[in-house]
């Protein structure tokens, strides 16, 4: 069962997906070489806390840690752990935070260090595919124009859609309908109204769509071991057309990125 959201709602909803952006926006700062992604998960749980949130992932299935935290040929769903990071890494970070009653969720993959082109051209591709999706979810289209779109995106450019895992409506659970692939046919699924709140999450590899799960029930790497890289926003349906809650604006401000890219996203472009 889809469960719309009001204005008011929606609102709330951008107040926890921007605290999630905010502390992604801070640990832009500290991934680097040496540093754990345990001791990130410790700040960000602390950081997500002093903004009045709880973080989203804490428990939530049994997960261990505020952070899903996945290098390199892991895909989504790492835990933490004290194996320091390495220069020319790659590692995914995805976020909750809970305020208000409405989660937030969003992730990016930094680059640690100098990463190799090839690696680089995986993480701008698949972050491009997430904006080439975001363009689908207007009113009258369907789950599967998103998911049509994002799998042409990727699979030009040669790389794996992963089947398993999905994107998702979000609200007062962290999961809800639809379910949003990254893969589909177009004019398939349920049809995109008005108060839908979607999480779109691509999950890109650099050889084979194919994954495995380790034996600690959480972890998905790639089967081929290649790298995979994911990043995800949350987006409402508002006036017909998206609404970016999200942004990466405090990584980009943190990384030296310039790009309005979100811009076209947004009823109001958000301020410093
Ligand atoms: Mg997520
Ligand atoms: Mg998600």
């Amino acid at each position: 069962m889809i469960v719309l959201k009001t204005l008011e709602e929606i609102e709330l909803m951008r107040e926890s997906a921007l605290i999630v952006s905010k502390t992604l926006g801070m640990l832009a700062k500290e991934v680097k070489p040496g540093v754990t992604t345990l001791a990130l998960d410790t700040m960000a749980e602390a950081f997500i806390r002093d903004h009045g949130a709880v973080p989203g992932f804490l428990g939530l299935y049994d997960f261990p840690n505020s952070l899903c935290m996945s290098p390199n040929a892991q895909v989504v769903h790492g835990i933490p752990n004290k194996e320091p990071l390495k220069e020319g890494d790659v590692i995914s970070i995805d976020c909750g935070a809970l305020k208000n009653g409405f989660h937030g969720d969003h992730a990016y993959t930094f680059e640690v260090g100098e990463v190799a082109p090839e690696v680089k051209e995986l993480l701008e591709v698949t972050k491009q595919s997430l904006y080439v999706g975001i363009a689908e979810l207007k009113a009258g289209n369907r789950v599967g124009d998103v998911g049509y779109a994002i799998q042409k995106y990727t699979e030009d450019h040669g790389y794996g859609v992963v089947r398993e895992l999905v994107g998702h409506g979000l609200g007062r659970e962290m999961h809800e309908d639809p379910q949003m692939p990254n893969y589909g046919k177009r004019g398939r699924g349920k049809k995109f109204v008005n108060g839908m709140v979607v999480a779109i999450e691509p999950m890109t590899n650099m050889g084979t769509k194919d994954i495995i799960q380790l034996n600690d029930g959480w972890t998905i790497l790639t089967k081929d071991g290649k790298p995979s890289a994911h990043f995800e926003h949350d987006i409402a349906i508002v006036d017909g057309k998206p609404e970016i809650l999200s942004t990466f604006k405090y990584i980009n401000d943190a990384l030296g990125i310039v790009t309005n890219v979100e811009d076209q996203f947004r009823a109001k472009p958000y301020g410093a």
